[in-house]
């Protein structure tokens, strides 16, 4: 199995998981403009039957696997005229993982569901492009030393950490200073928090610069996924909270900065479109020809930079201090974060109300220093529940 083509490039083998988001779509439509390079070879989604069967019926993947059991013979009757072998859940998605065929994994389901598989493909020695930054947040340690215990390759999917390790190519004797991530602000940039207590989940889920599935614009509204980024930094690139920065920059040109110890500063720049990162990561470590806009100076006559309001966006205080913690805390304000999340999207809770139940969630789960993956998966279910409550309990 896995087609190979009489070209100059070995034709690399692609799970994705999460094949009917925003950024699986988009790392599909990297496939469809390079078919010689790439294949689709497992292909998944949560629940989007729909949409998994006619990217099936496309890219003839070898395996696709629905993680919602009530939607698999939906998947299977209409794929049974194929050679797609359709499959359900997390079990069989690990195994899946394990086929030799496979050079690469993108992770590109959201949040903590993405951990046992990416663990998975690892343990099974896959490179993984990483999209699911929650899994990094949740358990960064455990994730980056089992990827060097397996020589296995994180290629970062996220556009600022994309930035970086582009930056940090051909300076791997040169360690560095600091890192600055930058943040488009969102859509609320420059409010107060007056003005953060009254506004909705329509305003939140418009972004300015980016189209993104729902739970990471609205992370990106809460200056949640900066927080959640800076996490995901201190592992990918192995640095101290204390050389990590966050600049405010509207624009979304540059996609972050790398400062070396002789104070020189590297930045990747570019328009904000999530499929060059995705190929990037994809092909890495050629960079391959692609028909994307360019990016033309007059359009952006000034760009710009400011602090970042740690004040007005606690979430973005809140991730630091759970950096700061270690232990199980970063896993404890992720699966808060989740919840009020999911919460938020369904009008239940206040804009605000989401980071006074993370901060409480912080504050009551039983803190573990060195934890284990039972510890990680238990206070992920832990502060779920204890989430859950606080949103009943409160009032918008
Ligand atoms: P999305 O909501 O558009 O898509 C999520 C995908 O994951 C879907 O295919 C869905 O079927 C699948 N999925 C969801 N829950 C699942 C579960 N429990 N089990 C199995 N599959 C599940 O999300 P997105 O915007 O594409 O983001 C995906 C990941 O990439 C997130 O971790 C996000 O933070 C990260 N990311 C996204 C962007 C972006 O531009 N969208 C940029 C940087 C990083
Ligand atoms: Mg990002």
């Amino acid at each position: 199995m896995g087609k190979s083509f009489n070209s100059e490039f070995a034709l690399k083998n692609i799970a994705i998981l999460g094949s009917t988001g925003s950024i699986g779509t988009q790392a599909l439509e990297v496939i469809r403009q390079n078919p010689d390079r790439f294949h689709a070879f497992v292909l998944t989604a949560n629940s989007n039957a729909g949409l998994l069967i006619k990217q099936a019926l496309e890219f003839n993947p070898e395996f696709v696997v629905i993680a919602e059991q009530s939607k698999l013979d939906e998947v299977k009757s209409a794929l049974s005229h194929t050679e797609t072998r359709v499959l359900c859940g997390q079990d069989e998605l690990c195994a899946t993982l394990e086929r030799p065929e496979i050079s690469l994994v993108l992770t590109a389901m959201v949040g903590f569901a993405g951990l046992i598989p990416t663990l998975a493909a690892i343990r099974a020695g896959k490179d993984i492009a990483l999209a699911n930054k929650e899994t990094l947040v949740v358990a960064g340690d455990m994730v980056t030393s089992l990827a060097k215990e397996h020589g296995v390759k994180i290629l970062p999917v996220d556009s600022e950490h994309s930035a970086i390790f582009q930056c940090l190519a051909g300076e791997e004797q040169n360690p560095i200073e600091k890192i600055y991530l930058t943040a488009s602000g969102g859509p609320f940039r420059g409010k107060d928090r007056d003005f953060l207590a009254t506004i909705t989940r329509k305003e939140a889920l418009k972004h300015p610069n980016w189209v993104m599935g729902e739970k990471i614009t609205i992370d990106s509204a809460s200056l949640m996924n900066k927080g959640l980024e800076v996490i995901e930094a201190k592992w990918l690139f192995d640095l101290d909270v204390s050389q990590i920065d966050v600049i405010v920059h509207p624009q979304s040109i540059v996609h972050s900065l790398v400062q070396f110890r002789d104070g020189s500063m590297k930045a990747q720049m570019g328009l904000p479109d999530m499929k060059l990162p995705i190929q990037y990561a994809m092909a890495y470590p050629e960079r391959i020809e692609n028909t994307f806009p360019r990016f033309n100076f007059t359009d952006f006559p000034n760009l710009s930079f400011e602090q970042a309001d740690k004040t007005t966006f606690r979430n973005l205080a809140l991730a630091f201090d759970a950096l700061n913690a270690g232990g199980n805390m970063p896993c404890v304000i992720n699966a808060a974060n989740e919840v009020v999340v999911a919460e938020f999207l369904k009008d239940r809770i206040g804009f605000l109300k989401m980071s006074d139940i993370i901060e409480q969630c912080m504050s009551e789960i039983t803190f573990i220093p060195d934890p284990s993956l039972d510890d990680y998966l238990e206070s992920d279910r832990i502060t779920r529940i204890l989430a859950q409550e606080l949103v009943t309990n409160s009032k918008l």
